[in-house]
This record gives C-alpha cells, sequence and structure tokens, in this order.
C-alpha cells in the first residue's frame, strides 16, 4: 500500500492517490490542471481510467471539479448523503462553483456514505466520520492501523477550515474538532497545505489549544 499527493496546484484541493488492492483518489481538485495529475499518475505506471473509486471529502469546487475527468472513464464516486445531491444536480451556489467562476455539471454518485461506514481498499479500509462545520456534509476518513486520518477542510496541519460559507457551523467544527483529537493520529493528509506523516497528534492538540483555547 502506498499514499502519494498527486495533486494541489493552484485552487486545487491536495489530490491524494492510494495505491492498493482498489486505486483510490481521494479528492479531485478543479480539474484545472487534469493533465498534471495525468503526469503523476503515469509516475506510478497509472492511467486515469485505473482509478476505480474517488472519495470526496465534501462537495466544494475545489475538491470536486476534477471529478468528471474520472467519471468519464469508468471511476465510481463516493461522498455524504448530505451531498451527493449536490453533485448529481450541478449545485453552483453551496458547492462554490460560482465563486471559483466555474460551472459544476451535474456528477454521478456511486456510493452514498455516512458516519461508521468502512470503505475496505485492501490493506487499508477506512472509516468515514462525518465531521460538519466546513460544510454540512463533510467527513474525514480515519485509518485505524495505519493511524492515518484524511481530514478534508475540517482541519489542517495548522489550522481548520472556513466557517463563513453556505451549510458551515463553527460550533458543528468546534464539535468535528474535538472528535477527531480524540483520536490517534501519526499521519494527517488534509485537504489543503502541507500533509504530516509524523507526530500528526501533536499539530492536531495544538490546533485545540490555539483555535479553541
Ligand atoms: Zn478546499
Ligand atoms: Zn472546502
Amino acid at each position: 500500500m502506498q499514499i502519494h499527493q498527486i495533486g494541489g496546484l493552484g485552487f486545487d484541493s491536495n489530490i491524494y492517490l492510494i495505491i492498493d488492492k482498489t486505486i483510490t483518489l481521494i479528492d479531485a481538485g478543479t480539474g484545472v490542471n487534469f493533465k498534471m495529475i495525468e503526469q503523476n499518475l503515469g509516475k506510478f505506471n497509472l492511467k486515469p481510467s485505473d482509478v476505480e473509486l474517488l472519495i470526496n471529502t465534501h462537495c466544494h469546487y475545489d475538491h470536486v471539479g476534477g471529478n468528471r475527468d474520472f467519471v468519464t472513464v469508468g471511476c465510481k464516486v463516493a461522498v455524504h448523503e448530505l451531498e451527493a445531491d449536490l453533485l448529481r444536480k450541478g449545485d453552483q451556489v453551496v458547492t462554490l462553483a460560482g465563486g471559483f467562476g466555474k460551472r459544476l455539471d451535474p456528477i454521478e454518485v456511486e456510493r452514498e456514505l455516512r458516519d461508521g461506514d468502512r470503505i475496505k481498499l485492501g490493506e487499508l479500509t477506512l472509516q468515514v466520520l462525518h465531521t460538519p462545520g466546513h460544510t454540512l456534509g463533510s467527513i474525514s476518513l480515519y485509518e485505524p492501523k495505519e493511524l492515518l486520518l484524511f481530514s478534508g477542510d475540517t482541519i489542517f496541519r495548522d489550522g481548520v477550515g472556513r466557517t463563513d460559507l453556505p451549510t458551515s457551523e463553527a460550533a458543528a467544527l468546534r464539535r468535528s474538532i474535538y472528535r477527531l483529537a480524540k483520536l490517534n493520529v501519526r499521519k494527517l493528509y488534509p485537504g489543503h497545505g502541507p500533509f504530516a506523516e509524523e507526530g500528526a497528534n501533536k499539530f492536531i492538540s495544538r490546533i485545540v489549544r490555539t483555535v479553541y483555547p
């Protein structure tokens, strides 16, 4: 099993490639830098059509704009149940597509996720944690054997997600961060900025101390 960051340029979210029995992406960026993502996949002898599963941490355009490039070559999309219809209908407001000066075309969603779901990829089994606050249907993905956490825009290495956006709620984000702070996390893979492959617990507890003293 390997995890690589293969995108995150400009306005793109970080894009994580998980090479396991099921080839998986966590988020897809805006789609603007697809050629670069395709090249980065090529470094691992993979093509976009080899990606079987794309999990969106939430519905924002900087995470889902690139979905289409993978869906059109057979990839299945999974997102929290509260945000699935926003993607299916091509919502422009809650997804912030308009804010990015783009239009979100309707995207098929194969799997609607709920808190407590387990996504078995092979060596890794991701646990779905519903962590609302940045958006209503934001999720984090925890792997208890490897102690790794994909945290979307809920928590970053050095801060927390915005709560001034459609369906954001500051009190919910606080509860979500406290929930994440209870986990034993070694590796943190957030939706933006640097990731941490050691000592993630320290980063998370520092954020709790500084943002929610
Ligand atoms: Zn984002
Ligand atoms: Zn976001």
